[in-house]
């Protein structure tokens, strides 16, 4: 079993959850269940999965297997799930968050978020299973449909009822929506999922989720190294601006600390009380990414990484979405 001791972070559900934990978007299929159960023999008890990474029961059975194997407990496994853009719709939620459940096969979910503050058109599932951005072949179009966010979220807050999710929170939302669900909502938004890097701190939504109770978890921690592999639409910008792990300061500073660039990204985090869901196949980096709370930056060393901002999103479908951008983030 790992040494590593990975801090909680209290949910304004109550609930705790892991500071560090691992990404499943892009983990194949086939091998899952094995990555996923090998990082739990690591130390890892968080696992940041979603619908959309087409995933979710071969992770549900590497977790199961660990379990099985009296290597954790559920109780000491966090999973957080996302609802995908197609199934807004409030009875769409509950079929949706069901199926989910039953797919990972662990009895309930951690934390469930909305995606994406956009709803597109339903799909059945069974005419096709896994919908990406685009309704075409020729990855063109792109059909919204008309949902609130409001039935979402309270859809979602049915699902908690149910004892289906514990916690329910979202992801790429902007502070305005944030406010605007806070109007309403009946159980707390837990968490919200941002991009967040040097090159997109976002500080006053960070500022805002604090005073908000909202906890932040960062995804792709590693700027464009996550996205030089897709196609060209979606690696045009991380393609056009150098790799963090080579910028003067994150290196100097791996050096000074004997730690890797990596882990010195990870730490400008999770130092700030943000949570990571690093994403790696190799066991060596799995290890390291894990090891992230155990030495500190000083303040004025974290706000010369924060100086690389420069407002750069990767992960954004106003760019990628090239015939019919969806501008969130405008
Ligand atoms: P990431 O920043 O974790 O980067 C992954 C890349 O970095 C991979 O190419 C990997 O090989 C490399 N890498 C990992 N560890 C390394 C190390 N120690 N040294 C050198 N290289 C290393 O990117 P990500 O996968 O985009 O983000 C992490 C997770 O965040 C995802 O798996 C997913 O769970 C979540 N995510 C959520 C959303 C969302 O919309 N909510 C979007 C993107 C990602």
């Amino acid at each position: 079993m790992s040494a590593i001791s990975v801090p909680k972070i209290r949910l304004a559900s109550g609930f705790d959850m892991p500071q560090v934990g691992f990404g499943l978007w892009k983990v194949p299929r086939d091998t899952a269940a094995d990555t996923v159960y090998n990082a739990i023999k690591l130390g890892y008890r968080l696992f940041d999965g979603a619908y959309d990474y087409q995933n979710e029961k071969e992770a549900g059975e590497g977790i199961r297997r660990a379990i099985a194997d009296g290597l954790v407990t559920r109780e000491e496994i966090f999973i957080t799930t996302k609802l995908w853009n197609n199934y807004h719709r409030r009875e769409h939620v509950l079929e949706m968050a069901k199926k989910q459940n039953e797919s990972w096969g662990l009895g309930y979910i951690d934390l469930y978020l909305m995606h994406f503050p956009v709803a597109q058109k339903y799909i059945d599932p069974s005419v096709l299973e896994f919908p990406a951005w685009w309704v075409d072949a020729e990855r063109s179009a792109v059909a919204l449909d008309k949902v609130p966010i409001s039935e979402t979220w309270k859809a979602m807050e049915e699902v908690v009822d149910l004892g289906i999710a514990r916690s329910i929170g979202v992801s790429n939302f902007q502070a305005q929506l944030l406010y605007d669900v806070q109007s309403y909502a009946r159980y707390p938004i837990s968490a919200l999922q941002i991009e967040h890097h040097p090159y997109l701190v976002q500080p006053q939504l960070i500022l805002m989720a604090k005073e908000n109770g909202i906890a932040i978890t960062a995804y792709s921690s590693f700027g464009p190294q996550s996205f030089l592999e897709l196609p060209e639409d979606f690696s045009s910008k991380a393609k056009a601006i150098g790799p963090l792990f080579e910028s003067d300061v994150v290196k100097s500073l791996a050096e000074k600390y004997s730690k890797t660039p990596a882990q010195v990204l990870l730490r400008w985090a999770t130092q700030r009380g943000i949570a990571v869901i690093p994403k790696s196949n190799s066991k060596e980096r799995l290890l390291q990414n894990l090891d992230v709370t155990s030495f500190d930056l000083e303040d004025a060393e974290i706000a010369c990484i924060s100086a690389l901002d420069c407002d750069l999103r990767f992960n954004d479908p106003g760019h990628y979405l090239v015939t019919s951008p969806l501008r969130i983030f405008a």
